[in-house]
């Protein structure tokens, strides 16, 4: 209990408690290891405010001056790895050798937009004589961020590097069952000399934040992870005020496996990815495609592989899976399988609850799940994979288009003529040829259709974060 952070909100510069709070569970053992705070009204007055004036310090502080404080920031973090690490592994209960490379990635965020975010050029258009034309990038202003679980330090450290590597300040509300990865990064922060006011933290029941921070006028961007059904209430909201918005959705990523390479190497590489994270990753491959050549080894490979998944208390450094996030992902799992099961899928290997004490699904893979079932529609969010066989190329891209979602997309071939179908043919943000890592400091990250809008990442990441002004400048009054 004691190395679990004590959680308060975070704003204007001070840690505050408030009177009510709700139990913090590990979802490894269901005992309680935290309380949160639930933000109040006037704690949000107070965040808008703190935020405002963050603003006016933070975005007239020079870029360089701001680089070196996040920089500091991330690397404190990076010495604190092992203390955020544990914290993560408490309350999401994710496997501790993941968690501390999320850790490293978090930081990675922080360093790779700290360095670009001096690089936030404008431009000089060719004009007349008399007359100058200047395009100039500003920071839009105090954005309101929402975090989901599944990252706890990552995620929110994603969003916060963008505001404050391009001069925006921030309120964040990260997700409620995993508030320590942003406390963590507050600490840093604190140490690393970052004025009052320019970051700030809500902890509290998400839509009662939410619905009062994004109507309001200070507000200038919204920026979410989350599920789509919350994203577009949030656009909705924002749309009012017309605020421009971030938005990181859901997925459903398909892997078309072609008849060129190894199928036993792919279905290894395949199985360990798509449990990571117990599957709770909005790029987490779960609809295989795989040419009917291939069926057979791929599968086999594929259940070996899970079936060797040593699943159990992510605190135990030999653990491979932890738990689900919560209780109510148990139902919606076993939803999933059920109904896949009852259309005429066929259950290869897991599919239930796994012990009664933690929020445990076991490994599970199924096969010859027919396109109307549940879990070819949406996504399961969870350590369950779909391996269906296909004919061909065409017909493993058209069902990889067949849902509202386009986020990750992977495929694995060595032909260049495969690879010139599928950049052509797959509607994602992000395809990944023989690898399915999809999201980088470096590259831009976001969806298409209803995987949402904008893009995390690379400079397109940061450009969200900015308006474009253009100044005409006469030489002479005309
Ligand atoms: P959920 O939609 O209730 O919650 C997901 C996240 O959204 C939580 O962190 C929560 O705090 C936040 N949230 C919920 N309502 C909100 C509101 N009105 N305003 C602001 N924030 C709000 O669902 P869940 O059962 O916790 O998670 C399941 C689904 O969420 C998954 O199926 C997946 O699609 C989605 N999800 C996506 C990501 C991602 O990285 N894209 C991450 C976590 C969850």
């Amino acid at each position: 209990m004691s190395e679990y952070p004590e959680i308060k909100l975070y704003v204007g510069g001070d840690w505050v408690q408030t009177s009510e709070k709700l139990p913090i569970l590990n979802p490894a053992t269901e005992e309680e290891i935290g309380r949160l705070p639930v933000a109040e009204q006037s704690h949000m007055d107070d965040a808008l405010a703190a935020a405002q004036e963050g603003f006016k310090v933070w975005s007239q502080t020079s870029p360089m001056e701001r680089a070196r404080v996040i920089l500091k920031a991330a690397q404190l973090m990076r010495e604190r790895q092992e203390e955020i690490a544990r914290s993560i592994t408490l309350e999401l209960g994710k496997p501790i050798r993941q968690s501390r490379l999320e850790v490293i990635r978090g930081c990675e965020f922080f360093e790779w937009d700290a360095a670009e975010g001096q690089r936030l050029y404008g431009r000089v258009i060719p004009s007349a004589p008399g007359i100058r034309y200047m395009v100039v990038r500003q920071p839009i202003g105090n954005v309101a961020a929402f975090s989901p679980w599944n990252f706890p330090m990552s995620q929110p450290a994603r969003k916060i590097a963008g505001a404050l590597a391009s001069g925006c300040s921030v309120i964040i509300k990260p997700a409620e069952e995993t508030p320590a990865g942003a406390v963590h990064i507050v600490r840093a922060f604190v140490d690393a000399g970052l004025p009052p006011g320019v970051l700030n933290v809500l902890f509290g029941r998400p839509a009662d934040i939410s619905s009062y921070l994004i109507p309001r006028d200070e507000i200038r961007l919204v920026a979410f992870t989350g599920s789509t059904v919350v994203g577009r209430q949030l656009t909705t909201l924002a749309s009012e005020n017309m605020t421009p918005v971030l938005m990181e959705l859901g997925g459903h990523a398909p892997v078309i496996v072609c008849d060129d390479v190894d199928p036993a190497v792919a279905g290894v590489t395949s199985a360990i990815r798509k449990m990571r994270n117990s599957g709770q990753v909005c790029t987490s491959p779960t609809r295989f495609f795989i040419h009917e050549q291939h069926h057979e080894p791929f599968t086999e490979s594929f259940v070996e592989r899970v079936l060797a998944t040593k699943v159990g208390d992510g605190l135990d450094e030999q653990t491979d899976m932890g738990p689900v996030a919560h209780e109510g992902r148990l139902a919606a799992l076993q939803n999933f399988v059920d109904d896949a099961v009852k259309r005429g899928g066929k259950l290869l290997t897991g599919g239930s609850r796994k012990a009664n004490k933690g929020f445990f699904f076991e490994p599970t893979v199924l096969s010859g799940v027919p396109d109307d079932a549940l879990i070819m529609r949406e996504e399961p969010f969870g350590p369950v994979a779909v391996l269906n066989p296909i004919s061909s190329l065409d017909e493993g891209i058209e069902k990889a288009n067949s849902v509202p979602y386009g986020l990750a997309a992977y495929a694995f071939t060595h032909s260049a003529a495969n690879v010139d179908r599928l950049v052509d043919g797959v509607e994602a943000g992000n395809l990944s040829i023989n690898t399915l890592e999809a999201s980088l400091p470096e590259t831009p990250f976001g969806g298409v259709k209803s995987s949402g809008y904008g893009r995390e990442g690379g400079d397109e990441g940061l450009h969200h974060y900015t308006v474009v002004k253009n100044v005409s400048h006469s030489m002479t009054i005309v």
